[in-house]
């Protein structure tokens, strides 16, 4: 059977009215949005129905013009620069981690997640006509967010996601719940607000281990990303689903004989000692050439370290670690605290308050292997630059995150970068450079090294879209 020109023009008409008209009783059935579970401000009892209500969402966004999307992006960023004291108050008191002045400056950086303005559309010409690659929304993003960076992930992850026009339904880790909800309901206040969808970002009100599986099995889902630690990436890499992977890191810091030592102590000791280490692209260990070891150490006591040495050394490894048949682990409840809070529970004189813990190890100490997110920092002396690299690569276990080089000497900054190949690699810099504090670089809280997407932004929350255009070159 033919179908007339006119007849298909109908068709596609009817169609498009039936979409239209079904995407407008989504906007407009208040009373489907109103039976969900303990609806308030986009956090609800049940991850089904924060998936259900982040799906409606979507459809409703997707009218709505990425001039609109930044027009939310720019209110969200506003509103956490104008609450950054209250916020950072909200999540030392919630999670017990870090210090309330590094919180501030965590929400200040999370302000600056680059919004819509990353989006590209590429275009390619020819004989034959055109071809544009857009970026185009995944659909429903459903992401979890760690207890070292809560609120400030919530709200970089929601920039990003949303300049992309996903919407998302977050599984936060769970002793960061209070903050999270409070993060989400007052960003949808905003957004609504300003004439924007309800429930662009949603959450579960009690995350759990269940929540986070029903997140991601459902295929309401579009995609996955994960920030935390090795256990929630490898379940979700393991999903099936497009998952983006933002895991542990255990930054390792190299520095040869050519370094300027002066610098390379205070920045070392500035990076590592943010927000009580709890962030994962901070230095963690230190392989320093032997010649130029002792300065090193000196510097960094005097820009405030505290060096702990013979019988205090191993005081402090029976103070955060335990050891069982699979070697050792971190105790959870020293993660994050100040450092003077460990000298304190070794009764430890110190005359001032020391900014972070040196301490002088083998390579083979747990200081050195573990992912330990507090104030402390092993140092390793090396015969050279070379060995220094190989402990480094080896202390990263291959997690591909971060790594840090002092050297004024090229061909052993290009040789450690390349041998290590980390998602981020900071030369000459405190660690923090690598997300953009006082760097060229782009503000992101998820930095995907298991899945290669490096410092991620808008772009990688979209897929592309290739619409091709044939000219009518050749006359038929
Ligand atoms: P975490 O892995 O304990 O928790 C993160 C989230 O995953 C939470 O919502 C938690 O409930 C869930 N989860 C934990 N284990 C799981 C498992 N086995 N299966 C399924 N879900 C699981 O991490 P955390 O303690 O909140 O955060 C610290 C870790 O996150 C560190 O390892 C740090 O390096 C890493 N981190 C990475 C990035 C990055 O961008 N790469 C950023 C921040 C933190």
């Amino acid at each position: 059977m033919q179908i007339s020109e006119i007849e298909l023009q109908q068709l596609v008409s009817k169609i498009v009215n039936q979409t239209i008209q079904k995407e407008d009783s989504s906007i407009l059935d208040e009373s489907e949005c109103i039976s969900l579970t303990d609806y308030k401000d986009g956090i609800f009892e049940k991850m089904e129905d924060a998936i259900d209500a982040a799906e409606k969402a979507k459809q409703q966004f997707s009218q709505y013009t990425i001039k609109d999307r930044q027009r939310f992006i720019e209110s969200i960023k506003k509103w956490t620069l104008k609450e950054k004291y209250d916020l950072a108050k909200r999540v030392v008191e919630e999670t017990g981690l870090g210090n309330y002045e590094d919180k501030i400056k965590k929400h200040e950086l999370a302000a600056r997640t680059p919004g819509t303005e990353l989006l590209e559309t590429k275009a390619q010409s020819g004989d034959t006509g055109l071809a544009i690659i857009e970026e185009a929304p995944f659909g429903v993003i459903g992401a979890t967010t760690p207890v070292t960076n809560p609120s400030e992930t919530v709200i970089s992850n929601t920039i990003g996601m949303l300049a992309a026009g996903n919407t998302v339904v977050f599984n936060v880790h769970p002793s960061s719940k209070e903050v999270c909800a409070y993060t989400v309901s007052q960003i949808n206040k905003l957004i609504v607000n300003l004439g924007g969808p309800k429930n662009l970002i949603t959450m579960v009100k009690n995350p759990t281990m269940e929540s986070l599986n029903v997140m991601a099995r459902c295929p309401k889902v579009n995609m996955l990303v994960g920030t935390g630690g090795p256990g929630l990436v490898k379940a979700l890499l393991s999903s099936g689903k497009k998952a983006i992977g933002a895991g542990a890191g255990n930054p390792p810091v190299v520095v040869d004989e050519t370094a300027n030592i002066k610098k390379a102590a205070a920045d070392i000791i500035t990076g590592h000692s943010f927000d009580n280490n709890t962030v994962c692209i901070l230095e963690k260990e230190v392989f320093v050439v032997d010649k130029v070891a002792n300065e090193l150490i000196e510097t960094m006591i005097h820009e405030g370290a505290y060096l702990a040495e013979g019988k205090t050394i191993d005081a402090l490894k029976a103070l955060i670690t335990i050891e069982d048949q699979d070697g050792f682990h971190v105790k959870k409840e020293w993660v994050g605290q100040d450092p003077n809070k460990y000298l304190d529970a070794l009764n430890i004189p110190y005359t001032q308050k020391p900014k972070c813990i040196i301490c002088e190890t083998s390579f083979e100490h747990p200081f050195v292997q573990l992912e330990l997110l507090m104030p402390i920092l092993p140092i390793v002396r090396v015969d050279s630059f070379r060995q220094g690299v190989d402990y480094a690569i080896l202390a990263e276990h291959g997690n591909r995150h971060t790594a840090i080089c002092h050297s004024q000497n090229i061909d052993n900054i290009t040789y450690y970068a390349k041998a290590i190949n980390t998602t981020i690699f900071v030369k000459n810099a405190p660690s923090l450079a690598g997300i953009g504090v006082d760097s060229e670089s782009v503000v992101s809280f998820t930095i995907a090294g298991p899945t290669g997407e490096g410092i991620t932004t808008a772009k990688d929350y979209t897929r592309k879209r290739h619409c091709v255009l044939v000219d009518g070159f050749r006359i038929i």
